[in-house]
């Protein structure tokens, strides 16, 4: 698949946390980059153990797509995986408050 693909450091490389970039074949790049012979970035990310999450994918993106998302600087906003982790933070603070509500109808009553 060609176009503009998100890839999210699990965990984070020192400040690091995403490498975006442009291929013509994503998986084969992916594939590269998690064998350590991709971008310099995701080199060194891969040696210290972090693991390459294909986070999201832009199936028409080209080049002038990637250097506008690399521009905008924003790119936690992009990613799901970050998104997604948000979420669950939400989630579970919804369902702590729930158990503390349930624990003072059972002490008032
Ligand atoms: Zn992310």
């Amino acid at each position: 698949m060609t176009g503009v693909y998100l890839i999210h450091f699990a965990p984070a490389y020192k400040h690091a946390k995403h490498y975006l970039g442009y291929a013509e074949d994503i998986d084969a790049r992916l594939q590269a980059h998690r064998d350590g012979h991709g971008a310099r970035l995701t080199q060194v990310a891969v040696a210290h153990g972090c693991e390459l999450i294909l986070a999201r994918v832009w199936p028409a993106g080209d080049r002038t797509l990637e250097r506008q998302l690399k521009n905008r600087k924003g790119t936690p906003r992009l990613c799901p995986v970050c998104g997604r982790k948000h979420a669950q933070l939400h989630l579970y603070m919804d369902t702590a408050l729930d158990f503390t509500l349930q624990d003072v109808d059972e002490l008032a009553f």
